[in-house]
């Protein structure tokens, strides 16, 4: 089993449960179901043939909700596909108007208020660039820097303006309901400026008595500003690179990657690298070698997660796709594991949970040490197992919960195989347990060193506090 968790999109391509099901089988650990695509009723079906496969198949997985966030978007086009000649101006006209190449409108009343003179317009996710030279009446006039064709509904990134639109649409509001009503583990919110954002998000989730994780996607050059907040306030963070690509420099996107990915490590949190991963093969059946690399190298910045989108959406080949990062995070986690000088950082987190990631810390020092085969914790929230993925334990972690979501939230971390139990009455149990389960799925052999950690009482959070060393089936092998 590999370390590396894979996310892949639900679409069309994989809306048979067959298809559902090799693609367990083949790695996939949680389904992302993107709100920016396709109705509810359609998220409807999707979800249901999965958790037909959820209920017969053995590996535990999870569900993602993608809200769509502030994304604006050009208004309709007719016909569809009329060129904007580089050098020539163009209008953007208020409300919502059918549009041409000279004068077309968006979906976002406050544009021609908000955007001002200088400020860059990217269209269909960079392919168009024009910059706003002035105003006529409502209008803005607009130069065309770089030209394409131009086509209803396809996003606008507006990086130098300040848009006031709010971050939780009435939409994403829609959706938010929908994920609550069908208990899905994860909501990411998409376009993310502000701590606040999150925070407003995980008030709603709270008060409606759900318990849904908030993965922030970071995808302008404002969530950069205030990376730090952004990551302590967010139970997970997506490197969205897509939009980010399209945002900043592009050239700096493997720079960025590798900040977020590291303030990740910093703090503790699970992070997943996202976009274009394998974006060759929703046409073929083979990756590209810079997209190999590409993989690779998010396993060696220490990503929790990579997320497959149109590869397994609308591609050709979603279960090769999942088939192909599961060879490559394979062989690339057999290298880290390999690296003499293994790295466990520390993590800076909160007073309450700073000695669980302590003893995360210690926890991967012995496994080297006593040369463990495996790490058993007890986390009943999830945060000791969190902790200890983030510790880069190069063995894998079997986390216990007898909570249900915990297990399933747990699906994204890193080298962590969540398992449903009830709770033990005590560590003896809890031992027996283990030895059952370990040498049932072939984890380890009798004889080998495993270490347990867990609090007293089992399975109240908050309480991790003791390492043990214990033999497999010490007493018969
Ligand atoms: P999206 O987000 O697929 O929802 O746009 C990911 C990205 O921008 O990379
Ligand atoms: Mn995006």
């Amino acid at each position: 089993m590999i370390k590396t968790k894979i996310i892949a999109t639900l679409g069309p391509s994989c809306a048979e449960s067959g298809i559902i099901e090799a693609m367990i089988d083949n790695g996939v650990d949680v389904f992302r179901l993107n709100f920016s695509h396709g109705t509810l009723d359609e998220h409807d079906k999707l979800l249901e043939t999965l958790n037909a496969v959820r209920c017969r198949h053995h590996q535990m997985t999870a569900v993602l909700g993608d809200l769509c966030g502030p994304k604006i978007r050009i208004g309709y086009i007719e016909p569809e596909g009329q060129i904007l000649y580089t050098g020539e101006k163009v209008r953007i006209a208020p409300g919502n108007q059918v549009g041409t190449a000279h004068r077309f409108s968006t979906n976002y009343e406050h544009f021609n208020k908000e955007v001002d003179i200088g400020h860059r317009i990217f269209l269909d996710d960079g392919q168009i660039t024009l910059r706003m030279v002035g105003r006529d009446g409502e209008d803005l006039i607009c130069e065309v820097v770089v030209g394409g064709p131009l086509y209803s509904r396809k996003g606008i990134n507006l990086p130098d303006t300040q848009i006031r639109i709010p971050s939780i649409t009435e939409f994403d509001f829609e959706c938010i309901d929908w994920a609550i009503r069908r208990s899905l583990d994860f909501l990411a919110l998409s376009f993310v400026r502000s701590a606040d954002e999150i925070n407003e998000l995980e008030e709603y989730i709270r008060k409606a008595g759900a318990d849904i994780k908030i993965i922030a996607k970071i995808e302008t050059p404002q969530a950069l500003a205030h990376l730090e907040p952004i990551v302590n306030a967010s139970d997970a963070v997506l490197v969205a690179r897509g939009d980010l690509g399209v945002e900043m420099d592009l050239a700096e996107l493997p720079l960025i990657q590798k900040r977020i990915t590291k303030m990740c490590r910093d703090f503790g949190k699970p992070v997943i690298v996202a976009t274009q991963m394998l974006q060759s093969m929703i046409e073929s059946p083979t990756a590209t070698r810079a997209e190999v690399s590409d993989v690779a190298n998010a396993i060696m910045d220490y990503t929790d997660a990579v997320l497959l989108s149109g590869e397994t959406a609308i591609g050709k080949y979603p279960v090769k796709a999942a088939q192909t990062i599961e060879r490559i995070a394979r062989v690339t986690e057999e290298y880290l594991d390999e690296q003499y000088t293994a790295i466990h950082p520390k993590s800076t987190t909160t007073k309450e949970l700073a000695l669980t990631a302590a003893m995360a810390r210690s926890v991967a020092q012995l496994v080297e040490d006593i040369d463990a085969r495996l790490v058993a914790v007890w986390s009943q929230s999830g945060s000791t197992a969190r902790f200890l993925s983030k510790a880069r334990i190069d063995v894998p972690i079997l986390a216990l919960s007898s909570d249900e979501i915990s297990c399933r939230q747990m699906c994204l971390h890193y080298g962590v195989i969540p398992c449903c139990r009830p709770i033990p009455e005590n560590i003896r149990q809890f031992t027996s347990l283990l030895d059952e389960l370990i040498t049932g799925n072939n984890w380890a052999q009798a004889g080998d060193k495993i270490i347990l950690v867990a609090g007293q009482p089992l399975g109240a959070a908050g309480t991790t506090n003791s390492i043990n060393v214990h033999n497999i089936n010490a007493l018969q092998g």
